[in-house]
């Protein structure tokens, strides 16, 4: 199969932002293959995105970033989704246990040093698995929060090794309000921790409910951090 050419990248993304999302989707299941995956933490717009390729019979593989210190109920979501949808998301996850890395690095590191506990359990396991792909999905939005406003709809990312990736946000001009009324057309449920007050679910010691701010609010409370880096780091 071969891959569009990195100078093609404006021609592309023009077209694909006059197609539908599950058409965006489509390009990605017909130009990339079994070298697509789509990455999700199984918020509304991963659900979104996982159901439109089901839909629509386009085999694309799925993972997400099992940190070890996911929510119980993200854990359950996951299994609910899989079991909705007939798919398995596979489970990505960081080289050390979290007891390896307390042992390694000192107990609970995300209190200390939340960007170099997001590297050892996000930011290097995607690197790991961007190597086996050429075309990363991912469910970011533009409406999202100020910092992923200009987010584009296709570009190229790095792996760690500086080597371009193709990454894809098909949902990029979705509005919060669209991916809720597509998750009620269609009764998919969401993560119930939403029902709680959380708005960006992530790993529990690091999200709190949060009643103000946008769509990323109560991450890395007491922290100036607003990113995990999986979507900084690998920016080009
Ligand atoms: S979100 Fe928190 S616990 Fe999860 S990897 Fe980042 S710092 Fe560690």
């Amino acid at each position: 199969m071969a891959l569009p050419d990195p100078s093609q990248i404006a021609e592309i993304d023009g077209r694909l932002s006059g197609l539908s999302a599950e058409d965006r989707l489509r390009w990605a299941h017909e130009t990339f293959g079994a070298r697509a995956g789509i990455g999700t933490s199984f918020q509304p717009a991963g659900v979104v995105i996982l159901h439109l390729a089901k839909t629509a019979g386009l085999p694309i593989k799925a993972f997400t970033l099992n940190t070890g210190l996911l929510f119980p109920e993200t854990l359950a979501f996951k299994a609910e989704i899989e079991r909705i949808l007939g798919i398995t998301v596979d489970d990505v996850q960081p080289e050390q246990t979290v007891e390896q890395q307390a042992a390694t690095h000192g107990p609970e590191l995300w209190k200390r040093d939340p960007e170099k506990c997001c590297e050892l359990r996000k930011v290097q396991p995607l690197g790991r698995r961007l190597f086996e792909l050429d075309l990363w999905i991912s469910g970011l939005r533009r409406d999202q929060s100020a910092e992923r406003a200009s987010t584009p709809l296709l570009s190229l990312a790095g792996r760690p090794d500086g080597s371009d990736v193709w990454k894809l946000n098909p949902l990029v001009d979705w509005s919060k309000e669209r991916v809720r009324e597509y998750l009620a057309q269609h009764g998919l449920p969401h993560n119930p921790l939403i029902d709680r007050g959380y708005r960006s679910i992530g790993c529990a010691p690091c999200t709190v409910p949060s009643s103000g701010g946008d769509e990323r609010g109560g991450r890395w409370p007491g922290f100036d951090k607003r990113e995990c880096g999986l979507h900084t780091r690998t920016k080009k």
